[in-house]
């Protein structure tokens, strides 16, 4: 069997609560591989709103060029020779400095999936059974609810937690840095003022009193703080027994994360947009109390099993972060299957119907009572949903 097409389609479509609770239209950019023998694969490639990032570019262009008459089930060379090269005489694809991060990273990570998927399909099992086997059929969701678009309206944010928790889900988070804005005395500076602490910690106390003391709460920092803000905040909201405190500061310093560590009452999560080798030295400087790997940032399902069993050598949980579509998400649900130190997965778009239903199971919900319950039905176990697919096809794209 052997590679004949590799082929993107971008999909658009309203978002009618985004970060701050804005609306805002979201594009989602889809993989399918082809081979000689009938056989397809799909995946979902990070497109961060536009094309201008060269990750449709690179999977169209060196990749489907380095892919086209080769073998499918060669992955992790293929992720190999795209993130770290190899020795002349061999010849990379990309360049003879190999680029492991960034976006050549999500567009092999695009180009994994929809070889995983293939995969699983001529070998008859389920992906989950390609990455070490499944521990668990049912993976924890969690919902990421941002804030209310009107920061006054603390009814608003206890209708954030209780709409979550009458929809079956048990975990939810929210962005810290959007939780007052309404009280930034300064966009640059990266503190927090005593008045915006006092209303984080006022709206936020709303939502724990309506969500109850079961629900899981976790916080979202976006990068945003330096150091004493970022503990400073941590320690004012220590009573709401929160479940992490995500990205405090920018994750490019090590030594700030161990810092914000040794005094916040709150774990400390991070590590959204790393590859492997990140990972490795945020946990060996004790920098992080759990991860938060994305496969679609990381280089993929394997690259993050990888990140995954390395977390689990040092008894560090994996969150997964995602903001990809239902597509995105199921695939993440295999890597969650078969990851021991799984602990829930993300989801953002609980009031964008259309992108949970790019990819149908059958008739399959998506989320059963807060999880993503997996089927035995080979590779990723879904097909495209061609209707919902037509509908938000983007301007000058044609459907696989
Ligand atoms: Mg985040």
């Amino acid at each position: 069997m052997k590679i004949d097409n590799v082929r993107t389609m971008v999909l658009v479509g309203p978002d009618d609560h985004g970060v701050g609770g804005q609306s805002r239209h979201w594009h989602v950019l889809l993989v399918r591989i082809d081979t000689d023998a009938g056989l397809y694969g799909l995946g979902e490639a990070a497109h961060f709103q536009d094309q201008t990032l060269g990750v449709r570019q690179l999977i169209e262009g060196k990749m489907k060029s380095y892919l086209l008459g080769k073998d499918p089930f060669a992955i992790r060379p293929f992720v190999t020779n795209m993130l770290y090269g190899g020795l002349p005489p061999h010849q990379p694809a990309q360049s003879a400095s190999a680029t492991p991060f960034g976006p050549v990273a999500w567009a092999v990570s695009g180009v994994e999936m929809a070889l995983c998927d293939l995969v699983g399909k001529a070998l008859n099992t389920p992906v989950y059974n390609l990455l070490g086997g499944q521990y668990r059929r049912r993976l924890l969701v969690y919902l990421d609810r941002s804030t209310p678009a009107d920061l006054n309206d603390l009814d608003a944010w206890r209708r954030l937690a209780v709409e979550a928790r009458e929809d079956g889900f048990t975990d939810i988070k929210f962005d810290l840095d959007y939780a007052a804005a309404d009280y930034t005395a300064d966009s640059w500076n990266r503190s927090l003022t005593l008045p915006q602490i006092n209303r984080i910690v006022e709206r936020l106390t709303a939502v724990r009193e309506a969500a109850g003391w079961d629900m899981e709460i976790a916080i979202d920092g976006h990068m945003q703080y330096d150091v004493q803000s970022a503990i400073r905040v941590a320690q004012e909201l220590a009573h709401l027994k929160l479940k992490w405190f995500e990205d405090p500061t920018p994750v490019v310093n090590p030594d700030a994360c161990v810092a914000i560590r040794a005094k916040s009452p709150i774990p400390i999560c991070l590590g959204e947009v790393f590859v492997a080798e990140q990972f490795r030295l945020f946990i060996d400087r004790g920098a992080c109390d759990m991860i938060h790997p994305d496969i679609l940032f990381a280089g993929g399902l394997t690259e993050t099993r990888k990140i995954a069993d390395y977390a689990d050598l040092n008894y560090i949980p994996m969150a997964m972060h995602n903001n990809s579509s239902a597509l995105g998400i199921i695939a993440c649900a295999h890597v969650a299957a078969a990851s021991p130190n799984f602990i829930g997965l993300e989801y953002h778009f609980h009031d964008a119907p259309w992108i949970g239903q790019i990819a149908d199971r059958n008739g399959q919900p998506l989320f059963e009572d807060g999880h993503v319950v997996l089927s035995d039905e080979p590779g990723l176990g879904l097909t495209l949903n061609n209707e919902v697919c037509r509908q938000y096809l983007a301007s000058g794209e044609r459907l696989f």
